[in-house]
């Protein structure tokens, strides 16, 4: 018999799963009903600042086909919200009250953007009773952010910035971490006029330094961004259309400070959506608390993925309960997910057919009640919590790259004693910056702004854990004019990662030419590479040419 396969949540996690599932839909294993509160086809979430700024058109965004997954035999329930699990009887509950029965439930219900407690913004009551009563009412509850404000999560935001950016707008970007920041460049490039709002001395305060963070500053006065830099935002003043309708009009910073403009776009941050599992009792802290399986802590019969989920090992939960880590809010780790429940799922559902009662160990709370699903998972090796990775700022010439830990204190370790080593170089005439964090020799955390080469260098040391050299100025010397290809390691070896959204090696890409044509459009289709967030379409036409010339 079918196992019956529940999916709440229709985003590119969601629809990387569906995909993953066909197979065994299509031969009976599995009977698969997707559910998602969005009513339009999937879509590539990623990509919607290029799609607000007029640099992706709508069918650039398109991802996943339902009318294949249709034809296999898929059940898509789309417009409708989950507001409700009964784990004993195994339904989830719809708005409208239909109720659909499971053997297995997969929580994809992504992440919300942050509202932040603003004067006139008045935030969503989320009590963790609440309900949405309608989908639209899935994230704003029955609070709708005002006309002129929105926090580009979905297509309906990113409708309202690219009408702004077009008309050559004023907008008031607040928050500047990497979704402000990359936002805030591209439109003023697409000809809007932007402010960047932010509480700190520096922007993407999480990811560089406050050096490397001024130095990006500093690049994005010079292309025409307005730069606020401790600006507590505290309420957003209106205005009123002929029609009586409140619209934004300013945003009104602690010192008295009014930026005025014509739409507000929060970029505070986003948050997992966890009410469903949280009605459901299900185990949650920064989200839905799954095993590397993908596993409930509490129910085995239930997983989540993507920016829902919490990988956590159950014995790293604290004694006051708190539980270390949390989603990363990055498409590539929720596609592996989805890409090993798809496997587990369809393994499990042979094998569930097959065995009756409790299979053999697992770990962790959801042991208890072991499945046909447990019973694979010992054959199919959990993934393994990722380490935060390198994070690249997508910005036409402004080069920022930076990956772990980088707030080490040049000053803090004598040379010689153990702890992290840090060097710095910094040209800010240049726009150039760059911070190594070292224990033992090898690269544990850095920043590059500025500096192209060396930022590929470092990218590729960083991955592979490698050692520096120990004269680190030859690292800096990369981007010197009369460098030119004294490269100390190859960016495109063949470990070397091209696409960190789908992890496709310079090797796999390679492979991929060899067996087809030597183009995007090959590559993206056999590796996937460039599927993601698309930032390294520039790295796979540059491996490309470069296999192209004759050595
Ligand atoms: C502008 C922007 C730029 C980004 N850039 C990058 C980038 O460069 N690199 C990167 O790695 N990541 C980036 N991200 C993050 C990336 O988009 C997310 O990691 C990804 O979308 C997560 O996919 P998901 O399917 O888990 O969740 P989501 O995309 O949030 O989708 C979840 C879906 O579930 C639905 N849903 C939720 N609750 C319910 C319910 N109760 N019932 C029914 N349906 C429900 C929602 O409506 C939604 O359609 C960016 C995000 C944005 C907004």
């Amino acid at each position: 018999m079918s196992e019956r396969v529940v999916l709440v949540g229709y985003g590119p996690v969601g629809a990387r799963l569906l995909e993953g599932l066909l197979p065994a839909v299509r031969d009976g294993r599995i009977d698969l009903t997707v559910i998602g509160a969005e009513t339009h086809d999937v879509y590539n979430r990623v990509l919607l600042a290029e799609y607000a700024v007029g640099r992706a058109d709508r069918d650039g965004l398109d991802m996943g086909d339902r009318l294949v997954a249709e034809e296999a035999g898929v059940r898509f329930v789309l417009g409708m919200t989950v507001v409700g699990v009964d784990r004993d009887r195994r339904v989830v509950r719809l708005h409208d009250g239909i109720r659909i029965p499971y053997d297995r439930l997969v929580l994809a219900t992504g992440a919300r953007a942050n509202v932040p407690t603003l004067a006139g913004l008045e935030r969503a009551q989320r009590h963790r009773s609440a309900r949405p009563g309608v989908p639209d009412q899935l994230d704003h509850g029955s609070a709708p952010l005002p006309r002129g404000v929105v926090a580009l999560r979905d297509l309906t935001d990113a409708e309202h910035v690219r009408a702004a950016v077009s008309a050559g707008q004023r907008i008031v970007v607040l928050g500047a971490g990497v979704l402000g920041m990359e936002l805030a460049l591209a439109a003023a490039e697409a000809g809007a006029e932007v402010v960047v709002a932010y509480h700190s001395a520096a922007p993407m305060n999480r990811t560089l330094d406050e050096n490397g963070g001024r130095v990006l500053a500093a690049a994005a006065t010079a292309v025409g961004v307005e730069m606020m830099h401790h600006a507590r935002a505290e309420s957003i003043v209106q205005r009123y259309d002929d029609h009586g309708q409140a619209w934004f009009d300013g945003l009104v910073c602690a010192d008295g400070k009014v930026l005025a403009g014509d739409l507000l776009v929060l970029s505070c941050g986003v948050a997992a959506r966890t009410e469903v599992a949280s009605l459901a009792g299900l185990a949650i802290s920064s989200g839905v608390l799954v095993d590397g399986a993908s596993r409930s802590w509490t129910d085995p019969d239930v997983f989540a993925i993507g920016d829902c989920a919490h990988v956590a090992d159950p014995a790293d939960a604290g004694a006051d309960g708190r539980v270390p880590g949390g989603p990363s809010g990055l498409i590539g780790p929720g596609w592996r997910q989805a890409d090993r429940l798809a496997e587990l799922l369809s393994s499990g559902a042979a094998l569930g057919a097959a065995s009756a009662g409790p299979a053999a160990a697992s770990t962790g709370p959801a042991s208890a009640a072991a499945s046909g699903v447990a019973g694979v998972v010992a054959s199919i090796s959990p993934i393994p919590v990722e380490r935060p990775g390198v994070v690249m700022l997508k910005a036409e010439g402004i080069d920022v790259v930076a990956g772990g830990a980088v707030d080490a204190d040049p000053f803090s370790h004598a040379p010689g004693c153990h702890g992290p080593q840090v060097t710095l170089w910094a040209d800010p005439a240049r726009g150039a910056y760059v911070k190594l964090v070292t224990v033992d020799g090898v690269l544990t955390g850095f920043v590059a702004v500025g500096m192209p080469r060396t930022g590929a260098e470092l990218t590729l040391l960083f991955e592979r854990g490698s050692e520096l050299p120990a004269d680190r100025s030859s690292l800096l010397r990369l981007d010197a004019p009369d460098a030119g290809m004294a490269v100390v390691a190859d960016p495109f070896a063949a470990d070397a990662t091209v696409c960190w959204c789908n992890g496709v090696s310079a090797g796999a890409i390679r492979e991929a030419v060899a067996a087809g044509e030597p183009t995007v459009a090959c590559v993206k289709a056999s590796t996937r590479a460039g599927t993601g967030c698309g930032g390294c379409v520039g790295r796979i036409n540059e491996l490309l040419t470069r296999e192209a010339v004759p050595a």
